[in-house]
């Protein structure tokens, strides 16, 4: 299928473009730009024909392209709906970078936008893509090491230039909670498939440094969900680079260090052994997470199918953020709706490769 990046900033140049050279049924056939010259540039270097370049005036007509069959925004978060919502109407699907949005109202807006047009939305959780991920889930609920307790993260970097949009709400919607707590509040939802029903919420905004004027710095939360697991994650954007995932259960503790990054997706395992603890490691082949995504969107539009990470479950993260800010604001707990199925927000699961380079643990 073809591919319209729209945005090039960093994460398209540095890792969506070069993961293209992985994808097996994707390539990309347009490239969205405010900035001609860079456009031009990449478009010869991907092997972009300079008719499929576009700027965001005439974004619109990529409706009388058939060569791109899905657009990937990779825009500042203020700026998903408005180019969501246009693809659609272009005839376009749509898969779309984290967070969905900067708001609950926005995210329904791009779903039921997408459902008006008949196309597919698709938020881009990489990790629900990861082959490390997918080996939590399973343990968590085949309750390997018995029923999880409790569960714990934390997403933190401290490398944001002072002044990138990152640090303007009206652009980020947020600070550090959207932006990498996201990753956690996602993590917590899908390795236990609950929906949670208690929050509390706490930020540090610290005045001396430029960078959060208007966003929040650390952020640490609780979810407590219905079978009574309960999850504490903190977020920063100021603390050395730092992403780990540690589920508790009552025969061991597992989880992943680093758990949130491109690379290097590392699994860990506690347990007793005899008087001591032993500790094994599992390491994962590596792939890359763009290529596997986009190559699932892809394959889930052929079949009709909704991905395993549709626009629903990027509208239930941003009502749990709600109840963080809420929590963080007001103090004590926000209560949200008890929620009976699993998976609610879910498309099926991703179907794992028998072999090789997208499954099973790589050695211990
Ligand atoms: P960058 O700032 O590096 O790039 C954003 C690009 O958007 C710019 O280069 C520009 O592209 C375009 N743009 C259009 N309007 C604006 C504007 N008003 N201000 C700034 N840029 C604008 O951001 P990132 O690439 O780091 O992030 C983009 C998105 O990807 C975000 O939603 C972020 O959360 C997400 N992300 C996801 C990651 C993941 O692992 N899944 C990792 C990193 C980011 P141009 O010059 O071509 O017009």
């Amino acid at each position: 299928m073809g591919v319209a990046v729209v945005g090039l900033g960093n994460l398209s140049l540095t890792q969506i473009l070069p993961g293209f050279g992985e994808a097996k049924h994707v390539k990309v056939t347009a490239l969205v730009s405010g900035e001609r010259e860079k456009g031009q540039a990449i478009a010869s270097q991907y092997g972009v024909p300079e008719k499929n370049i576009y700027d965001y005036k005439n974004y619109d007509q990529l409706k009388d392209n058939p060569e791109v069959d899905f657009v990937y925004i990779v825009l500042p978060n203020s700026l998903h709906a408005e180019y969501t919502v246009r693809a659609a109407k272009a005839g376009k699907h749509v898969l779309c970078e984290k967070p969905m949005a900067t708001s609950v109202k926005d995210a329904e807006t791009m779903v039921s936008e997408c459902q008006r047009a008949g196309k597919k939305l698709m938020i881009a959780y990489r990790m629900l893509y990861n082959s490390a991920h997918i080996e939590a889930i399973r343990m968590v609920r085949e309750k390997q090491f018995g029923e999880v307790r409790f569960i714990n993260a934390v997403n933190g970097q401290n490398d944001a230039p002072s002044g990138q949009w990152r640090q303007i709400k009206a652009l980020a919607g947020g600070g550090s909670l959207p932006d990498v707590g996201i990753y956690f509040v996602n993590a917590f939802r899908y390795l236990t498939g609950e929906e949670p029903i208690e929050v509390t919420g706490q930020m540090t905004q610290p005045k001396n440094d430029p960078r959060f004027r208007e966003i929040e710095d650390v952020s640490t939360f609780t979810l407590r969900f219905p079978s009574g697991v309960f999850a504490t994650g903190s977020a920063g954007y100021s603390y050395h680079e730092n992403r780990h995932l540690r589920i508790m259960a009552p025969d061991a503790w597992f989880g992943l260090d680093p758990a949130f990054s491109y690379d290097n997706l590392t699994m860990q395992i506690g347990r007793k052994a005899g008087k001591a603890n032993s500790m094994e490691e599992r390491r994962f082949s590596p792939k890359n997470q763009f290529a596997v995504e986009m190559d699932h969107f892809s394959e889930r539009i052929r079949a009709g199918k909704e991905a395993r990470t549709p626009g629903s479950e990027g509208v239930q993260d941003h009502r749990v953020l709600d109840a963080i800010y809420h929590a963080a604001a007001a103090g004590g707990v926000v209560k949200l709706p008890a929620v009976s199925q699993l998976d609610s927000t879910r498309g099926p699961a991703v179907e794992e490769e028998k072999s090789g380079s997208n499954g099973f643990p790589s050695g211990t």
